[in-house]
């Protein structure tokens, strides 16, 4: 996402809103103020917070723009005036390409918000990113006793993170999906924060090299182990394995993690069944 922000930020920073069009139904998560209010106004930045791409408005306020698992962004130089399939919003700029927001998934899940200056929206609700002192203190002297993963998935605990580098972090820092904050000793949580940091840095690193269209990278592509499950650990070349679960599901290698133990997967006893 960061990444994301960045090519964005080349787009259209400095750049005059010019036109706003709502194509999705309901996608805009505010009533007040009113997209229009941003017309005339030049954004002042582009940033990222956790998921949420930003573009600043400086007085005039800021949007919001969500894009959830399957939404993307298209440049549009010249402008289109189509409405393609899953669109969301586009946003139209005086001499720069337009923003699509489009969403290829089923489940319409992508949004946009328009908030007044000093409103945060659905920020407030956000915990630290990863590289500051607070996420660091979390970390390194906090006592959630919920499992690491969980708590990392969690945007309210920290943000940014999700369940890919999640996935990748405890596999980096050799822990198991199941282990849980509280249960690590000092040497195990620097190792934790450490991994964590690191992921979240190559990760943008390889976000920024890639080359091509404004999209979310693929799942697979993009982790060291999230999403690899069946194929060998990058490490030591046991098979990774997964945990599923309702909303997502954990990849992990059992030489690396568990001490050799295959955690109970659903999905697996269901098939033995
Ligand atoms: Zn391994």
């Amino acid at each position: 996402m960061e990444a994301l922000a960045e090519r964005l930020g080349d787009a259209v920073t400095g750049k005059v809103l010019e036109g706003i069009e709502p194509l999705g139904f309901s996608a805009l998560k505010t009533v007040s103020p009113a997209p229009e209010s941003l017309l005339g106004h030049r954004v002042e930045s582009v940033g990222r917070r956790a998921k949420y791409l930003i573009l600043d408005f400086g007085d005039a306020g800021r949007i919001l723009l969500h894009l959830s698992q399957a939404g993307r962004l298209d440049l549009e130089d010249p402008p289109k005036k189509t409405r393609a399939k899953g669109s969301v919003v586009r946003l139209r700029f005086a001499d720069a390409p337009a923003v699509l927001v489009r969403e290829y998934g089923h489940e319409r899940k992508a949004a946009w918000w328009v908030l007044a200056p000093g409103d945060d929206g659905p920020l407030e609700r956000l915990g630290p990113e990863p590289d500051s002192d607070e996420f660091a203190e979390i970390i390194l002297h906090g006592d959630d006793r919920r499992r690491v993963h969980t708590l990392l998935r969690d945007q309210r605990t920290v943000s940014g993170v999700g369940r890919g580098y999640a996935d990748d972090a405890l596999w980096r820092a050799r822990l198991s999906p199941y282990a849980s904050l509280a249960s690590l000793d000092d040497e195990a949580r620097a190792h934790l924060l450490e991994a964590i940091r690191e992921v979240m840095r190559d990760g943008l690193e390889r976000e920024r090299s890639r080359t091509g269209g404004l999209s979310q990278p693929k799942l697979g592509e993009h982790f060291e182990v999230h999403a690899r499950y069946g194929s060998p650990c990058p490490r030591c070349g046991e098979t990774l394995r997964r945990v599923s679960y309702e909303s997502h599901e954990v990849t992990y290698c059992p030489n690396c993690q568990t001490g050799g133990k295959v955690l109970a997967d659903r999905r697996m006893s269901r098939l033995v069944k």
